[in-house]
């Protein structure tokens, strides 16, 4: 019998471990947990407050044990999934996951598996990484012995990313596992072992059976980390970003004309990509940053006058952005809609740096861009990748005088979030029209002459223009 291991984690957790513990003994089951708590206690990041799933393992029925469980706990909140045989408690603020220890190996075409019962050792064979297989016993017997067979505590002190078997054998059974390596090596900036990348560019293509939706959970965890053109570059490399996101692998590349070269649009994508992280946390925002160039490649156009230029990669991007969103399962919502608006916009300031620069072009930009124009600056100033430095202190000054412009008209005129002074019901009862196209276009008009700046944004100037509008619509 091993003996009982201390456990240096919170109060309210070891309770819960050990009321766990005790259940399963009373039906005398193995119970352990397993998984992402135990790898980030060996980390050193586990944080109380940010922890949000616990996964446990039983040798035995984990539904028999969860349903104790909660009786235990004195909550009815349990969700009991027979198919997969595994069952959920949700208690203060935790989601408890339970399943009975499974030896299970996948078909060639389905992600269905055949699963019998297993030992704990069946069990972590099947985890997707040896990090992520480590548990601690929790029978009181032997609680918080280690289980580590396969070398998790090595790999961690190493900071490898390893699979727990023969790699082909465990991305074969579950592709996902592929992205789950460059994910975790993203988020704890680990390396991933040769055998196991070899394997991944090997094996990319079997991600074509998994669902755009477990992708791109994976996909925007990496999005989401400290520096994600780690994650991005392995993307590239074993091959698997091509399996979803083509367009970005076509940003890769540098052609020379007339010994001239424009930049690799997809490293330097990679690198707005971890500037806009350096400043926000918005996954959003961080996509517009992996959007923001994506039409490069077919606009691209060589003139002896001009060198490369890629005319047009705002809008087209723009049009891109709900088609690509799509495919990865990404929302169609106002999200999708921001960073459509960024990509299109993400030129426009850039424009706005000369001195003859009008206020009626200003006002515009605050207008189009709305509330979301202090995340357009951002992303501009994340855009800006030159290595000169002298040059980056140039673009850098030049923006702060765009903001400066911003700043002072929107101060002044009030433009964002404008909304037009004059309703159209009020244009049709000085007209005397019912609705009609005419109703916007007199509308269009006052939008127009208060962007332009022929006239000062409010009720009483737009009336008064209303006014003659209407004589000029009367007379002819
Ligand atoms: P985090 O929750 O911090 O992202 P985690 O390791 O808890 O990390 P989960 O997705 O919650 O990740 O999965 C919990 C555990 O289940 C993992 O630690 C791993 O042991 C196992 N696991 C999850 N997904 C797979 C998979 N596709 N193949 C094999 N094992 C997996
Ligand atoms: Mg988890």
């Amino acid at each position: 019998m091993k003996k009982q291991q201390q456990l240096n984690i919170p109060n309210e957790h070891l309770e819960l471990f050990r009321t766990i513990g005790k259940v399963a003994d009373s039906l005398g089951q193995p119970v352990y947990v397993v998984g992402g708590y135990v790898r980030d206690y060996y980390l050193g990041r586990l944080d109380a407050d940010a922890i949000a799933d616990i996964d446990f393992v039983t040798v035995g029925s984990g539904i028999k044990l969860a349903r104790k469980v909660a009786k235990q706990l004195g909550t009815t909140n349990l969700s009991v999934f027979k198919r997969f045989g595994t069952a959920q408690i949700k208690h203060d603020d935790l989601d408890l996951e339970f399943v009975g220890a499974r030896k299970e190996s996948y078909r060639q075409d389905s992600r269905k598996p055949t699963v019998d019962d297993g030992t704990l050792e069946d069990d972590q064979l099947r985890r997707d990484l040896t990090i992520n297989a480590l548990s601690w016993s929790l029978n009181e017997d032997s609680f918080g012995v280690l289980h580590d067979p396969f070398h998790g505590i090595k790999d961690l002190q190493d900071k490898r990313i390893r699979t727990p078997i023969d790699p082909e054998k465990t991305f074969e059974d579950d592709p996902l596992r592929m992205m789950r390596a460059v994910r975790f090596a993203t988020q704890l900036k680990f390396e991933i072992d040769g055998e196991t990348f070899k394997a991944i560019q090997k094996m990319a293509h079997r991600l074509s059976i998994i669902s755009k939706e477990r992708i791109t959970e994976e996909l925007n965890k990496i999005v989401l980390s400290p520096t994600p053109s780690d994650g991005f570059a392995l993307l590239l490399k074993t091959g698997l970003l091509k399996e979803f996101f083509p367009e970005m692998v076509n940003l890769q590349g540098v052609d020379v004309r007339n010994g001239q070269k424009h930049k690799d649009n997809f490293w330097h994508t990679l690198e707005v990509l971890d500037n806009v992280a350096k400043v926000s946390d918005d996954l959003w925002l961080r996509w517009a940053a992996i959007m923001h160039d994506i039409a490069k490649p077919p606009t691209k156009r060589f003139s002896k006058s001009a060198g490369w230029t890629f005319h047009g990669h705002d809008a087209l991007g723009a049009k891109w952005t709900p088609k690509i969103f799509r495919r990865l399962g990404l929302p169609l919502d106002d999200r999708m809609k921001y960073v459509k608006k960024l990509v299109r916009l993400h030129l426009r300031p850039i424009a706005l740096v000369s001195d003859e620069v009008s206020d009626s072009a200003v006002r515009r930009l605050i207008y189009e861009a709305g509330d979301d124009i202090d995340d357009l600056m951002k992303l501009c100033r994340a855009d800006i990748t030159s290595k000169n430095e002298w040059r980056v202190k140039k673009y850098r000054r030049n923006f702060d005088r765009v903001e400066e412009k911003i700043e002072s008209v929107e101060e002044k005129d009030k433009m964002r979030n404008w909304k037009n002074p004059i309703s159209g019901e009020e244009i049709m009862e000085v007209f005397g029209v019912k609705p009609g196209p005419l109703v916007g276009k007199v509308k269009d008009e006052i939008k127009e002459a208060i962007l332009e700046g022929d006239i000062p944004n409010t009720y009483e100037a737009a009336y008064d223009y209303l006014m003659k509008l209407k004589e000029k619509y009367s007379t002819n």
